[in-house]
């Protein structure tokens, strides 16, 4: 079965580098471009992993992030974050608002590939949102 992976991104260049890639890896993809469009894109088409942008056009990642974690549809859906914004204290609030990962954009798609297949690997292995391999995905992910 193909694992379903939602790409939230408002830069179109972005969107189709990320996309192309992913398909081509054969994951099934879905598209947003606001958080808006991200929130009922979750909820209805329930992917098994959120790729998310943390400068959206009509709410801040961060929060699109919290309302993802707090909603009981969408709470279990690892959700790596991708962002230009490479501050410290912007990647510990993704992680405390439950991030899977932080990744610095310009992110090699073959490391946002590497941490997909670590994060539905773990996913499948465990029930739990919280990833016992989190702290060594964002590890890896550092620049
Ligand atoms: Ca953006």
């Amino acid at each position: 079965m193909k694992a379903k992976i939602l790409l939230v991104e408002d830069n179109p260049e972005w969107r189709q580098i990320f996309g192309r890639y992913l398909r081509n890896r054969g994951y099934e993809l879905n598209e947003a471009k606001t958080g808006q469009k991200a929130v009922e894109q979750a909820k209805t088409a329930r992917p098994d992993l959120i790729i998310l942008d943390l400068g959206l056009p009509d709410m801040s990642g961060l929060e699109l992030l919290a309302m993802l974690k707090q909603d009981s549809t969408t709470g279990a859906i690892p959700v790596v974050v991708q962002t230009a914004w490479a501050m410290d204290n912007i990647k510990t609030r993704a992680l405390q608002a439950g991030a899977a990962a932080f990744l610095v954009k310009p992110t090699a798609p073959v490391v946002l590939n590497d941490t997909i297949k670590m994060i539905l690997t773990t996913t499948l292995a465990t029930s739990h949102a919280e990833l016992p391999a989190r702290q060594q995905i964002t590890q890896l992910a550092s620049p």
